[in-house]
């Protein structure tokens, strides 16, 4: 159960971009990847996410094989780090639209989005336009709108690195709490170590397309298998 990546190979063209991944992210497990820019961070989770094609390998999902399923039919929701609302739309016809799409019924769609805006902290705002709400607001409603839909597993893609530093903190502590209070698996890309360090069950370190280690944060602080893994963590030796 939870996230399996076997053999799992990425070419643009005739450049190899993820070179033969193999992962396993446990059910309910907040597992980061951290690396350079232009590691393969973004690539290999749109894989999981269905958004790009796997050139080799195969993907699973709670025990289902999801390589060639459309993003739709994989039980994820996506959350970027450029999150573009309606502006025309609310605060809460923005977090239903994926499921009015749907055809999910209105009592249905009012119900999730009031839950979600009680786990996001946005009851208050659910009438006002994306022009209104700050910068953390907005991101709030971009991961309610991946919270409406129930997904087995959250994907986060940088989500707070377009915010200042202050909210950095504000949203990494929110984003704690939503892991804690719905439990789903979640697997969230930074380069920011301290959001490595403070969120993830299991750290995933990459390195030009190949995993280096992967390990708990205290393993890897303790315990890196090489330089590469050190500096990135920030431990001394
Ligand atoms: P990261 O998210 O870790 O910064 P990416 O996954 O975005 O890295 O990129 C990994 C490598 O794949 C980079 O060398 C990037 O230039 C390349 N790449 C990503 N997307 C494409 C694409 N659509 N076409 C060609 N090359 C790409
Ligand atoms: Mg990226």
């Amino acid at each position: 159960m939870g996230v399996t990546l076997r053999q799992v190979k990425k070419s643009f063209g005739d450049v190899d971009v993820i070179h033969g991944v193999d992962l396993d992210v446990a059910e309910g497990e907040f597992c980061v990847f951290v690396g350079p820019s232009g590691c393969g961070k973004s690539t290999l989770l749109r894989m999981i996410a269905g958004l790009e094609q796997t050139s080799a390998g195969r993907i699973e999902i709670n025990g289902r094989d999801v390589t060639d399923l459309d993003p739709a039919e994989r039980g994820v929701a996506m959350v970027f780090q450029t999150y573009a609302l309606y502006p025309h739309m609310t605060v809460a016809e923005n977090m239903g639209f994926g499921l009015k799409m749907n055809g999910v019924p209105r009592e249905e769609i009012a119900a999730k989005v009031a839950e979600a805006a009680r786990i996001l902290k946005l009851e208050q705002l659910l009438d006002r336009k994306p022009k209104a709400l700050s910068g953390g607001q907005r991101q709030r409603v971009a991961i309610g709108r991946a919270i409406v839909r129930g997904p087995e597993v959250f994907l986060f893609d940088e989500p707070l690195s377009n915010l200042d530093a202050e909210l950095r903190v504000e949203m990494r502590v929110e984003i704690a709490r939503l892991h804690k209070e719905i439990g789903a698996t979640m697997i969230y890309v930074t380069h920011d170590q301290v959001e490595a360090m403070t969120l993830a069950d299991k750290i995933v370190v990459l390195r030009a397309g190949r995993i280096e280690q992967v390990g708990s944060p205290m393993d890897l602080y303790r315990d890196p298998d090489n330089r590469f893994v050190a500096g990135f963590i920030g431990s001394p030796s």
